[in-house]
């Protein structure tokens, strides 16, 4: 089979020296430090697991001869979507956000995974199924972008709303670019519905140090002061380098409750 690339299992990352492991395994920690003295970092570190939770999350990952991990199906409308068996997890973001690198990267140790894009234009947009054992889904949602035509809208809008083994919602915005109007539209959605969900910012290996904090501390100001239902910890990612991967998993197992306990680090 193909090799994982580096640092997509955490026993590479283990092998780096501390500071860049920190900023592999917890990028928004290694962020905090540039903050200014006297700056709450509560909300930088309420999700923060230990070594032994980080790995049972990436054994989830990890597909084996006792668990299958494999795209299901493909849908256009709600009642041709798989009976909603298992606590489910759901990624949204505009079109070119890196969502399907994401979950690329997320289903990198089981490499026979193919995550499908289906970005020709004119071609209709699905939602993508995943199935992880017998524990989790995890679905692959449309992007979304300046034109999204009414059908797109509707699938999304009723899945939301009608999936009743949905966890999570996993809203993505560009690290270097930030929130933008489609992004606040999305969030107006979702804050509507009443569902849980949590901001995943990508690319992060693209934007300066000085740049990610100014997008990190506004989108946790804007998280704070105006949503009710986003949790106020943002995950930045870069896919490319595995940054905010593995504990994006972990926080993955840890929403459909395939966590029994998530120790503190
Ligand atoms: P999608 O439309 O949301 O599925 O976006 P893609 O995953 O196809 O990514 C869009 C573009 O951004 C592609 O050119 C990717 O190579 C690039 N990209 C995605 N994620 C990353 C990342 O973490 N780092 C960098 N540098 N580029 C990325």
């Amino acid at each position: 089979g193909r090799c994982p690339p580096p640092l997509a299992a955490l026993s590479q990352v283990l092998r780096l020296e501390r500071n860049r492991r920190i900023g592999v395994v917890f990028p928004l920690q290694k962020l905090a430090r540039y903050l200014a003295p006297g700056v709450d970092t509560e909300r930088f570190r309420l999700f923060q697991p230990g070594l032994a939770a980080l790995q049972r999350a990436e054994a989830l990952f990890r597909s084996g001869r006792d668990h299958a991990i494999d795209y299901v199906s493909s849908a256009v409308r709600m009642d041709h979507a798989p009976p909603p068996a298992l606590p489910e997890v759901c990624f949204i973001g505009r079109s070119n956000v890196g969502k399907s690198s994401l979950i690329r990267a997320l289903f990198s140790l089981s490499p026979e995974v193919e995550v499908r894009v289906s970005k020709t234009p004119g071609h209709t947009k699905k939602m993508n199924f995943f199935k992880v054992g017998k524990y989790f889904t995890l679905v692959d949602m449309p992007g979304y972008g300046y034109r999204a035509p009414q059908d797109f809208v509707e699938m999304v809008e009723a899945y939301l709303q009608e999936r009743h083994n949905l966890k999570r919602t996993f809203l993505l915005v560009d690290g270097v670019v930030g929130l933008q109007k489609t992004d606040h539209i999305a969030v107006e959605m979702l804050e509507e519905f009443g569902i849980p969900y949590v901001m995943v910012l990508t690319k992060i290996d693209r934007a300066s140090r000085g740049l990610l904090l100014k997008n990190v501390l506004e989108i946790q100001e804007f998280v704070k002061e105006k949503t009710q239902g986003c949790f106020p910890q943002l995950f930045p990612v870069s896919s490319l380098e595995f940054s905010g991967v593995h504990l994006l998993r972990c926080f993955v197992a840890h929403v459909t409750g395939n966590l029994r306990t998530v120790e503190a680090r």
